[in-house]
């Protein structure tokens, strides 16, 4: 990211051979062990007891969803908790439109909310809300309350908040707030550069029956199909019918339209770069491609697709995925699962244990 340093990390191990597969689930297990099974047990131990916060905070479709619920995954799914705001607020229309639901919410908000806004307004402009419309924030802050009061004691991944400045400063004494008072908090920073970003939206495609998503350049299906010199995946999804996976209109323009969401979440992520007193977790998801030798394994690094016909089969062509950081220095994009070791390794760090 322009402007601050993520340091690199390194998950190669010296004299070891062995290669896994990172899209097998199996293979996967196997190289967690490998590469951080020490932090993994010493964390599933901590959490036998104890939990923590970890704000997640990183650009708009940087992927911050995908290492928390990997983390979980491989940790402890039963102590650890995957919480998006943005889904939350998603599914706030269907809390409005439900009599009982409804209900739920106000007694709620009438306890918890403060704010300058009467909360009868706020109630009415969710009612008739455009989701253009931004909530304000003691209102976010009410509803992630609600969210954490419904959990019982876990460790959470809190994605999406802080979301703008003034979330900041409630983040810092959140748990204050929620009865987390023992528990440690953590800042987690993604940094993603912004060409990753554009093409996982460009290439983005969606069966139009189960709505499975891919992505024909970075995450294709194991049949593709061709027709007048264009490519297609069909789905793979064992309870769906090979259909036609088909990119969404307006994804063809990639960040374009959420230039200004990208930048504010920049200020952000800086604005808790800066931050005294609050343990923090640096994850990068690209390497320089002159340091990758040194700091990553090959089958880390994620590989591109591309697609020619020969006149009788399409041929599929994989190699390393090379973008451009935000430095304009060409870089190589990790795979998910060496930016969970990171994390894993980091957040033992940061727990102190
Ligand atoms: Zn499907």
């Amino acid at each position: 990211m322009k402007g601050i340093e993520f340091p690199l990390f390194k998950t190669k191990l010296d004299n070891i051979t062995e290669r896994f597969d990172l899209t097998d689930v199996g293979d996967r297990e196997a190289y967690f062990e490998l590469k951080a099974g020490l932090e993994i047990r010493k964390l599933r131990e901590y959490l036998k007891e104890n939990t923590f916060i970890c704000y997640l905070m990183g650009k708009k479709n940087s992927g911050k969803g995908t290492y928390a619920k990997m983390l979980k995954e491989i940790v402890d799914k039963d102590r650890i908790e995957h919480f998006s705001v943005g889904d939350m607020i998603r599914t706030l229309d269907e809390v409005v439109n439900s009599k009982e639901k409804q209900k739920e919410l106000i007694d709620f908000l009438e306890k918890n909310y403060r704010g300058f806004l009467p909360l009868k307004d706020i109630i009415d402009s969710l009612k008739g809300r455009s989701t253009k419309v931004l909530l304000p924030s003691e209102l976010i802050l009410a509803l992630v309350k609600m969210k954490i009061s419904d959990q019982e004691k876990k460790a959470l991944f809190i994605d999406g908040f802080p979301r703008n400045l003034d979330q900041i400063s409630y983040s810092l004494f959140f748990r204050d707030l929620i009865g987390y008072r023992d528990d440690p908090d953590v800042f987690c920073l993604i940094d993603v550069p912004e060409s990753v970003i554009d093409e996982r939206i460009k290439y983005r495609v969606v069966c139009p029956k189960c709505q499975t998503s891919r992505n024909l350049k970075l995450l294709p299906t194991k049949e593709v199909e061709h027709e007048n010199g264009k490519f297609y995946l069909l789905c793979d999804n064992m309870d769906c019918s090979k259909e036609r996976m088909e990119g969404k209109e307006g994804d063809e323009l990639g960040i374009e339209p959420i230039r200004e969401r990208l930048e504010i979440d920049e200020v952000l992520i800086k604005k808790a770069f800066s931050l005294h007193g609050i343990p923090k977790v640096l994850l990068r998801n690209s390497v320089p491609v002159k340091d990758a030798k040194d700091y990553v394994d090959d089958y880390e690094i994620t590989p591109e697709f591309s697609y020619s016909y020969n006149g009788e089969k399409t041929e599929i062509e994989e190699k390393p995925w090379q973008v451009k950081d935000d430095e304009g220095s060409p870089a190589y994009s990790l795979m998910p699962p060496p930016v969970v070791v990171s994390l894993i390794k980091q957040l033992t760090e940061a727990l102190g244990l």
